[in-house]
């Protein structure tokens, strides 16, 4: 099975959006290969036409293929994997056996959760499908109760299904689809153990489909791992960033970062240069260092005067300051053409601020840059701010060996004698009956 897993077929799309009906297909959901009582079931959904994901995923996975979708929620995806399970489980007509189901679609939250089972109920209005969900946070007994008989599709967020599986309340043993839905959001939140858990009771012989925003290694790992010969969809992203500005991420521990943006600045492109920090009292540090380091920089924050921010914010358009040191907060109000490179000296929380932060370049029709620095505490910043600009961020790899560590504490030097801090620091069956055995092929060429 190893071997033929390298068999992938990519199919680059462009996105949907549900607001901008021009980019859906001209192609009728008929064409596609559904049955009528799925195609009447979206008419009464309004959908006319297909989207690219549902055109180009409907017909493979009618055919059995697996499937790699990169796509994220706006771009029916949904109904790209719902359809046609829906459809291959009225055409096989098989039925669950007590407590098992024969398509199982993992979420990894309440909400998205229960978005598809809303779909699920939708597009089966017409059929005799029964389905459920199950999630954590209410009470377990319905839930039992509503998987005593069997379900046809169950959908189900990674902790309550193995704790029901647990308790013997569930079976995976007749699931014939599978589907994990926004995998990168499985592995941000510490789902990812749960659901190897989960796909290891599922049988060998399925359909399993993958979706996911972001393809951090992880997820490739789960997606290779659990994926045969997948047909691979990859949805153009939708840029939310200004599409001139290149953005880079070098992993860097946190006490090398002053020394690699010293060593950046070495750099004379690097001409008019803004740094973003989390907190005024590491502004305040990065700007103490670079200036130690005979680089003209200021800090501009909350806890500065006006007339201090403002001498700063001159001196940065006058040339006579190459980089300033900023807050979110502060830098919103700066306006400045020319801005060659944008620096995240530390990955915001918010991962908004970042569209903020690096449109401080760019602008004005100019070209510009964004590095970003990320230590290994900030991996899940980076992987909410890629999955919000709807792409990875190309990783520039640096040579780090030469570099001092922990030049950004100057404060711990014990020469230095006790000031008056200027801000406030930051706090810190069986009887089951029978299982279908898939012909399994390997992906068609779209
Ligand atoms: P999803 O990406 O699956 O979360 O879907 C995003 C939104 O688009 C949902 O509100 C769907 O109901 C809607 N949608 C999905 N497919 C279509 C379609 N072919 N035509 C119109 N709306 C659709």
């Amino acid at each position: 099975m190893t071997a033929t897993r390298q068999i992938c077929v990519r199919i680059r799309v462009r996105p949907f959006d549900a607001k901008d009906l021009n980019v859906l297909t001209t192609t009728d959901f008929t064409e596609l290969g559904l049955i009528e009582p799925l195609t009447r079931a979206l008419a009464a959904q309004d959908y006319i036409k297909p989207t690219p994901i549902q055109e180009k995923a409907i017909p493979q996975l009618l055919d059995n293929a697996d499937l790699l979708g990169i796509a994220q929620t706006g771009s029916g995806k949904t109904a790209a994997f719902v359809l046609p399970i829906l459809q291959h489980l009225t055409n096989d007509g098989f039925r669950p056996s007590p407590k098992g189901a024969l398509a199982l679609i993992l979420a990894p939250t309440r909400e998205l959760a229960l978005q598809i089972g809303n779909s699920v109920k939708a597009y089966a209005k017409h059929l005799q499908i029964r389905h459920t969900v199950i999630l954590g946070g209410v009470n377990q007994n319905p839930q039992v109760k509503a998987l005593a008989k069997g379900v046809d599709v169950l959908i189900a967020t990674p902790g309550r299904l193995l704790d029901l599986m647990e308790q013997g309340h569930v079976h995976l043993d007749d699931v014939e689809h599978l589907v994990l839905d926004e995998a990168d959001r499985m592995l941000d939140m510490g789902f990812i153990h749960d659901v190897r858990k989960i796909v290891k009771a599922v049988p060998e012989e399925r359909q399993t489909l993958l979706f996911s925003a972001t393809m951090p290694k992880e997820v490739a790992k789960l997606a290779n791992d659990i994926l045969f010969a997948p047909v691979r969809i990859d949805i153009a992203p939708k840029t939310v960033t200004a599409d001139r500005i290149e953005q880079r991420v070098i992993h860097v521990p946190a006490g090398k970062k002053g020394a690699l943006l010293q060593d950046l600045l070495t750099d004379p492109s690097f001409y008019r240069v803004i740094v973003f920090t989390r907190t005024k009292h590491r502004a305040n540090r990065v700007a103490k260092q670079l200036g130690q380091a005979g680089i003209e920089a200021a800090a501009i924050h909350g806890n500065k005067s006006q007339a201090a921010r403002q001498r700063a914010l001159d001196g940065f358009k006058a040339n006579r300051l190459r980089v300033l040191v900023a807050t979110d907060i502060a830098a919103r109000g700066i306006d400045v053409d020319g801005v060659t490179h944008v620096i995240n000296f530390e990955l915001p929380n918010d991962t908004e601020s970042y569209v903020h932060r690096i449109g401080r370049t760019a602008r004005a029709g100019a070209e510009g840059m964004a590095y970003s620095f990320c230590d290994p505490a900030e991996r899940t910043h980076l992987r909410g701010i890629e999955r919000l600009i709807k792409r990875p961020i190309d990783v520039q790899d640096h040579d780090l060996s030469e570099l001092a560590a922990n030049q950004s504490q100057p404060e711990r030097r014990p020469s230095k004698p006790k000031r008056k801090p200027q801000g406030k620091r930051p706090a810190n069956s069986n009887g089951k009956p029978r299982r279908r055995r898939r012909n399994r092929k390997p992906a068609k060429a779209a």
